[in-house]
Formats: C-alpha cells, structure tokens, sequence
C-alpha cells in the first residue's frame, strides 16, 4: 500500500507497513543475509521488531533503511516470505513524505543517483558524486570519500568523466509517469 493511498484513505501508513510484518518470527535470517548489515545501526530483524513495536521515532533516527541496498537477498531468504526490501523502501518513502530525514546526506545521494539516471540512462559515477557533494554543501564530505574514490580509480572501476551530452532524456518520460502515478495514488 503506497503511502499516499493510505493517508488518504484515513489510514496510518506506518500502521500499514506494520501489517505486512506480523508474521516475522524474529529467527534472524534476513540479518545474517545482509550484506550491508555491518554498517546499520540497527539489524534488518531489528529493525522489524520497532516496526511491529510502534516505535515510529526511534526508527526515523535510524540510518538503517537508508542503507538498504535493495538487494533482495532478505526478501529471498525470509521463512515466512515477507515484503522486506519492499518494506526498507516503504519505510524511506515514509521517511521522505514526513519530512524524517535526521539523515539528509541519504535522500541526497539517492536524488543525485536517480538524476544521473534520469539524464542518462545509467550512473556517470563522477558526474552524480559532484552533485551530492554540492548538494550537501560539507567539504569534508568529498574528504571522507577521496579514499575510496582513488582505490576504485587505480582498480579501473572508476574514470575521471568529461562532461558527456545526456542521453536525449529517454527516460524522462518513464520518470514522469511514474510521478504521475506515484502523485494519483
Ligand atoms: S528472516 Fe523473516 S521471519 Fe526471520 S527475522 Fe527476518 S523478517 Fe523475521
Ligand atoms: S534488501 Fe536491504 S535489508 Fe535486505 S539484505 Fe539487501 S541490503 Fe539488506
């Protein structure tokens, strides 16, 4: 359930996101899958405990659904099938549409990310990191990646891009629908 058709039907979105949760046994094989867990503040199954538990503040304090790589790994492995990656997605939609963002450096990544695509039809890595880092307006940001950065550079996994011409927006008409659909629901 999208989070607009639910506040406008009178319903609590994360009550709704909570629904979709109540057959977690907490075993704990979505954390133990989760490639990105070492970094989260709170574990996948963690996470879904808050959900269920109604601790709506705590959890828009944490950085762990923003950290969600959509891998789907959780969502493949979970016992009882459960929505997972879907429900890291609903609860940073959440996150967005409420305003929860104690993170803003996320939301901005994943806008400039989304921008690069739009633009041209797939990630210009250098291009969509010059965004962020104007974005969030902190210099020791492009610090703290400089490292990784030269890593991938002398790996080859990563080029200096000269400014390139966008891809004739072929897929702003896919974002626009998509806008479209998202603003109906
Ligand atoms: S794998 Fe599924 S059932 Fe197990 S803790 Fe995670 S969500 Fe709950
Ligand atoms: S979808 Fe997200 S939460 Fe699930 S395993 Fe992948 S990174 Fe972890």
């Amino acid at each position: 359930m999208a989070h607009n058709e639910a506040a406008a039907a009178g319903r609590d979105p994360f009550a709704e996101i909570s629904k979709k949760l109540r057959a977690c046994m907490q075993c704990g094989t979505c954390t133990g899958s989760c490639g990105s867990a070492f970094k989260m503040d709170h574990t996948p199954r963690q996470v879904w405990r808050m959900v269920l538990g109604g601790m709506k503040e705590e959890l828009f304090q944490s950085r762990t659904f923003w950290l969600c790589s959509s891998c789907y790994t959780c969502t493949l492995r979970c016992p009882r099938g459960l929505p997972l990656t879907d429900t890291m997605a609903a609860l940073k939609r959440l996150a967005v549409a409420e305003g929860h963002l104690t993170d803003r450096r996320s939301p901005q990544f994943y806008r400039a990310f989304l921008d690069s695509v739009r633009k041209y039809g797939r990630v210009r890595e250098t291009e969509m990191m010059t965004s962020y880092f104007l974005a969030v307006k902190n210099p020791t940001v492009p610090l703290s990646f400089a490292p990784l950065g030269l890593k991938l550079m002398v790996k080859g996994k990563m080029k200096v891009q000269l400014p390139a011409a966008a891809g004739g927006g072929k897929l702003a008409r896919l974002y626009r629908k998509v806008g479209e659909l998202e603003a109906s629901l």
